[in-house]
């Protein structure tokens, strides 16, 4: 007898495969890539089949497969990648196969009428099961109906054994469907504008924008995988670019995978893509339902879609024949995830397209430093949009230094007058600020303290609405203070300015125009990111305040006027890529001005007028910053000079975090060698968020010379730690290529 096996992955967190049984009638249908069901513990879960092979000897304690799960297959490319994104990111596989598909949609049973009763059959039923006759009757309409609507028409128990019944007397059918509403889909479609298959919108590229496409389409066709850099300001075709690579790819048979920051608050940009593509594209982000995420997914595999759409996750669509992928705004935060696998989807585009022969397109007006080292140093071919196409100057730009104000407003003297002055020229108005609520902090001016949160080491931020004292890590809440608790003091202060605040202050000097706040707590309700944003560019609404949301590709015509109220809360992290958070969102920021007709005026509030971000910032300056900002990472052999891991160890103990990431500190000191090369152990030290969520926080950072080595060197260290047992009380968290210091 032929016995096969299969490594599982299983989506929990250990590191390697679990091994079943493949029962023999599901041999032939069992292959490297198919999702099947399995006991794990006492449960049951989904996993991937990662290897097959022949069992020899005992089959004792190795549990068998149950069936195949109803999710689709993952094709070699992408089983491969996963491999890649374990191994590099150090996570185990499970949890990678997991984070690559759509979540499991819940499935809905729909029944339908399929006969009526004739009367006689009818007297019947109502004398033997009046139940089922009420059944009937609620589905006497038109439209098929689920379990659960036909159970609140019918007000009846043991509805599932009365359609049971009924079925079986051929009296109704029922469908499964995967998620929620099936007829949203076409409607949505219905929407979406005329399709323009003749590409060429009427104009011709640019100079420097036939450059760069001429270069993608040779490379394209060359089918060997390269990867380009578009550096333009916003406005300055690079989307243009984008979809005439795609349709070139797509006129040649391959097809496409455009990511975006986040697709939900970039509707332009799907319009624009449905334009050209029509019923060819799709989109996947984290706001459809798992319903709808699913069914694009099955689209993509089946061939019926060219173009996929989406934020970080779309990286894993499982196109087949690949030819370009775009990473619009490669810059942002947003592509790396930051929890488990921490994976940056701007690298997993580029190793995937190896992998696929297919073009990568990065595309940004303020690249990463790495990125655009990569471009002048020659690993990435780089193209420059110096111009926006509309012509138009870029916005004039002044900083304003707030050491001299010493004032209750958020505003200084200065952008005071110059919103009353926009106002009254009837422009539009942006007020930038990266800190929702009311106010950074509160404090009691009597007898000083602040209220911070009981599982956090950080202080509570005032909210409104409903008058709360709130943690932005961990959620926790309390009434806010009217009078101090500890010395029954009534003077309290709030200490700077949350976007609540900058809305307070505009609706009490500016009560007959109309403004809107947009960050993350006016937006938590599906849909109202999109009518907040519809309601400012249609122009029905004159201020928008809003958070690094507001930052992200939006096209605002009319906007005259930009503050940014407080430069420096991105300036003082303490991460090595402050300065360049900073530029990034200083410029991304002012480029919502002048967009359109109006000339555009921005104005950047800051303490530290003299940092060099901000000069740049103000002169829309990308290489004189990049110069300035390299000279640093090489003196300081940051990124792109070295390659980062960063390792969190958190327990709810102070003590047994710091021990392990002592202990860790000790091995990677102990196993060091010339397998990899340039390691430098930096710390343990306390984490900047010393406490979440009651875990105390130790970090350290590695750095080396080179990508590959990094990986199995902290994997070593991670065995060597648990073989002698010095980590026990703690929980290791590996970020390779981090983001984020905190
Ligand atoms: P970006 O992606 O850099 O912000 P877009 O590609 O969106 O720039 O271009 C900005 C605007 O200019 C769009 O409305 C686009 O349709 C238009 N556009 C792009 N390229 C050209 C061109 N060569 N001639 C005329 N208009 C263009
Ligand atoms: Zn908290």
């Amino acid at each position: 007898l032929n016995m096969l096996k299969a490594d599982v992955a299983v989506p929990i967190p250990i590191d390697t495969p679990l091994t079943y049984l493949i029962p023999s009638e599901l041999q032939e249908s069992i292959g490297v890539g198919t999702q099947v069901v399995v006991p794990v513990r006492n449960k049951v879960v989904t996993g991937v089949v990662c290897d097959v092979a022949p069992h020899e000897g005992d089959v004792a304690g190795l549990k068998s497969i149950r069936e195949i799960a109803s999710a689709p297959r993952f094709a070699s490319e992408l089983m491969k990648l996963a491999r890649w994104i374990s191994e590099y990111y150090i996570a185990p596989i499970g949890e990678v196969l997991g984070a690559m598909s759509p979540p499991h949609p819940r499935l809905r049973r729909v029944y339908r009428l399929l006969r009526k009763p004739g009367s006689l059959e009818l007297e019947i039923m109502r004398a033997s099961h009046p139940e089922h006759v009420c059944v009937l009757e609620a589905l006497s309409g038109d439209r098929p109906l689920t379990l659960e609507t036909i159970r609140r028409k019918t007000r009846l128990k043991g509805i599932a054994r009365h359609l049971g019944s009924l079925e079986e007397g051929g009296y109704v059918s029922h469908q499964v469907f995967a998620g929620k509403r099936r007829g949203r889909r076409t409607k949505s479609r219905a929407d979406s504008p005329p399709v323009d298959t003749e590409l060429d919108s009427g104009f011709q590229l640019t100079q420097e924008q036939s450059e760069a496409y001429e270069g993608i389409a040779a490379a394209i066709d060359r089918g060997r995988s390269a990867t380009f850099l578009l550096f333009g300001v916003t406005g300055s075709g690079k989307t243009e670019v984008y979809l005439r690579s795609i349709d070139h790819a797509v006129k040649k048979g391959r097809r496409a995978v455009y990511l975006v920051p986040e697709i939900g608050l970039t509707p332009q940009i799907m319009d624009r893509v449905r334009r050209r593509f029509g019923d060819r594209c799709g989109v996947l982000h984290s706001r459809l339902s798992s319903g709808e995420r699913y069914s694009t997914w099955a689209d993509i595999q089946s061939g019926r879609i060219d173009v996929v759409v989406g934020a970080r996750s779309a990286i894993f669509a499982p196109v087949e024949n690949l030819g370009v992928i775009i990473v619009d705004e490669e810059h942002d935060a947003s592509y790396k995830q930051q929890e488990s696998p921490r994976y940056n989807a701007r690298e997993v585009a580029i190793v995937r397209a190896k992998e696929a022969g297919a073009v990568v397109i990065l595309g940004s007006a303020t690249p990463t430093i790495e990125s655009y080292h990569n471009a002048v140093t020659g690993k990435y071919r780089l193209h420059e949009l110096p111009e926006r196409i509309s012509g138009g100057d870029l916005p004039a730009v002044s900083v304003i230094d707030m050491r001299t104000t010493r004032d209750e407003s958020p505003f200084s003297k200065e952008a005071q007058g110059s919103i009353g002055a926009s106002v009254g020229r009837e422009e539009q108005i942006l007020l930038f600020l990266n800190r929702r609520g009311f106010s950074n902090y509160v404090q009691c001016r009597e007898c000083g303290i602040v209220p911070r949160c009981r599982n956090c080491q950080v202080s509570l931020t005032y909210h409104l609405g409903r008058k709360v004292l709130r943690c932005h890590y961990c959620g926790y809440a309390e009434r806010g203070w009217e009078t101090c608790p500890k010395c029954g003091g009534t003077n309290i202060e709030y200490v700077g300015s949350g976007t609540q605040k900058v809305e307070e202050y505009i609706s009490e000097n500016f009560a007959e125009v109309s403004c809107v706040r947009f960050d993350r707590d006016s937006t938590r309700r599906k849909g109202s990111a999109e009518s907040l944003l519809s309601d400012f560019s249609n122009g029905l609404v004159r201020f928008l305040v809003g958070t690094q949301m507001v930052a992200k590709g939006h096209d605002f015509r009319k906007v005259g006027l930009v503050v940014v109220v407080n430069a420096d809360v991105s300036m003082n992290l303490p991460d090595f890529r402050a300065g360049e958070r900073t530029f990034q969102i200083l410029t991304q920021v002012a480029g919502r001005a002048g967009r359109g007709e109006v000339p555009g005026k921005v104005l950047i509030q800051t303490f530290n007028p003299d940092h060099h971000s901000l000069a740049h910032a103000a002169c829309h300056d990308f290489k004189g910053f990049y110069e300035q900002e390299v000279l640093m990472r090489r003196d300081l052999r940051y990124p792109p000079f070295s390659r980062l891991a960063r390792i969190v160890v958190e327990s709810r103990r102070q003590e047994s975090a710091k021990r392990a990431a002592e202990g860790f500190v000790s091995v990677a000191k102990a196993l060091r060698d010339e397998s990899i090369p340039g390691l430098d152990v930096m710390g343990p030290s306390r984490a900047p968020l010393s406490k979440i969520r009651n875990n105390y926080r130790w970090h350290l950072l590695l750095k080396g010379e080179e990508r590959k080595s990094l990986s199995p060197f902290i994997r070593r260290c991670l065995r060597e730690l648990d073989s002698r047992r010095l980590a026990e009380a703690a929980r290791f968290s590996i970020d390779i290529d981090p983001q984020v210091m905190m």
